[in-house]
């Protein structure tokens, strides 16, 4: 086809710019997929428009409702966590509150561990509390306190193996067999695992979705972290392996107007290659200055899953080390500093480190520290906790070495032993 398209048939070139006749040749094919953006979406007839159905990804209908781009990225999602549908959306906190929105209603309680992602808890005492709807946080430590907590009103449990800042790893099978037990719904946040420190939707590793096999029901994940890579995208996917649990958060979804950005999705899609990789990389990482902290006496208590003697450790292994010495770690780890150094001196051992920039969320190609004051996060001050002051790394892409190198200087000008 030449350009000498039929555009001069039109008052104004902006009508032929609009109404374009060329199309490219269909058959491009390369490693990355396209974009494909979209609030509107064309149907060649108003019949086609009142039968086109979206809900089961057979066609499209309007941008919200998704794109091939979006398409393309949930199912690779579910490829990741081993689920069967996904819904995306703009943030991993949005995917906390989707799930909670979808599944809760007045009168109904929801169950959070106490170590549990802080803004999932102020959900709960904020939008959740205003509808009637009811929180309790369970120790996550202990499956009876969960057991005893469930009663006839509680209609979701949320899991998060380890928590976000303590870093202790529960017993998720053990905990997800009593939700299945009391049958009440059981979703996990599942940052941390990513899909591959262990699978979500087959606890005890004999295949997902098989009879007998142990799932939770829901899997909530802040694609911000390790899918994204990049420090750059906020996004979260909320997955499932039932077609009646997934429409209903979808029909939700599509009510609240949730969607997100074919760009947004694009970035994420160019990360998944290699997520693997650099999960493995930071894991590696994190545990090369895990090890570094365990020797030095500034440290009173490690707190990192893969570590005999941190908080669950056997947890860990008993879901994803079951080949020891193969098991996964995310690229997380918390330090309680010693209870002699003051609040201002972790703080300028933070301020004092170079490569670790201070900043929250993960992932990404940059060491980032955090500190946290656990005393205002909790119930009460955890009895396996030591006291000090805990401050949360995250590894980054750098050389582990250099690192170390970093922490080490940081820590003589800072934390003086002496
Ligand atoms: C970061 C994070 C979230 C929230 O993700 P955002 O995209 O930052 O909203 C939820 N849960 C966990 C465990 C996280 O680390």
């Amino acid at each position: 086809m030449t350009n000498d398209a039929n555009t001069s048939s039109f008052a104004h070139i902006s009508t032929g710019l609009i109404h374009h006749p060329y199309t490219p040749p269909a058959g491009f094919d390369a490693p990355q997929p396209g974009v494909f953006k979209a609030s509107t979406v064309y149907f060649p007839t108003v019949a086609d428009m009142r039968q086109r159905e979206w809900k089961d990804k057979s066609a499209y209908t309007y941008g919200l409702h998704g794109t091939p781009t979006t398409y393309l990225l949930e199912e690779r999602l579910c490829s990741l966590e081993g689920g069967l549908q996904c819904v995306l959306v703009p943030s991993g906190l949005a995917a906390l509150a989707l799930v909670a929105l979808a599944v809760l209603k007045t009168g109904d309680e929801v169950l959070i561990p106490d170590n549990a992602y802080g803004p999932n808890k102020a959900l709960a005492d904020g939008e959740l509390r205003h509808f009637g709807i009811t929180h309790r946080f369970y120790d996550p430590m202990d499956p009876q306190d969960l057991s005893r907590q469930i009663n006839e009103r509680t209609r979701l449990v949320w899991l998060e193996a380890p928590g976000s800042v303590s870093m202790e790893f529960p017993d998720l099978p053990e905990m997800v067999r009593r939700c299945r037990e009391r049958g009440v719904l059981c979703a996990l946040d599942n940052t941390w695992g990513a899909g591959l420190a262990f699978n979500a939707f087959d606890l005890l590793g004999d295949g997902a979705g098989g009879e007998g096999s142990l799932a939770v029901d829901i899997s909530a994940h802040a694609l911000t972290k390790y899918p994204s890579g990049g420090g750059d995208v906020l996004m979260g996917s909320v997955i499932t392996r039932d077609a009646a649990l997934h429409l209903q958060i979808k029909l939700c979804h599509m009510r609240l107007g949730l969607g997100v950005a074919a760009n947004d999705a694009e970035t994420v899609l160019r990360s998944l290659p290699s997520i693997a990789l650099r999960y493995a990389a930071h894991d590696q990482t994190a545990r090369a200055l895990a090890a570094w902290w365990q020797v030095h006496p500034q440290c009173a208590q490690l707190m990192h899953p893969a570590f005999a003697g941190a908080p669950g450790h056997a947890h860990w292994q008993a879901l994803c080390d079951r080949e020891p010495g193969t098991g996964q770690a995310a690229g997380l780890f918390s330090v309680m500093i010693d209870a002699r150094f003051s609040q201002a001196q972790v703080d300028a051992f933070c301020d004092g480190l170079k490569l670790f920039k201070i900043g929250y969320s993960w992932g990404g190609p940059v060491s980032l520290v955090v500190p946290y004051d656990i005393s205002s996060m909790r119930q009460a001050w955890p009895g396996h906790l030591k006291p000090g002051t805990l401050v949360r790394f995250s590894t980054g892409l750098e050389s582990a070495q250099d690192l170390i190198l970093d922490l080490h200087q940081a820590v003589q000008a800072h934390l003086p032993m002496a």
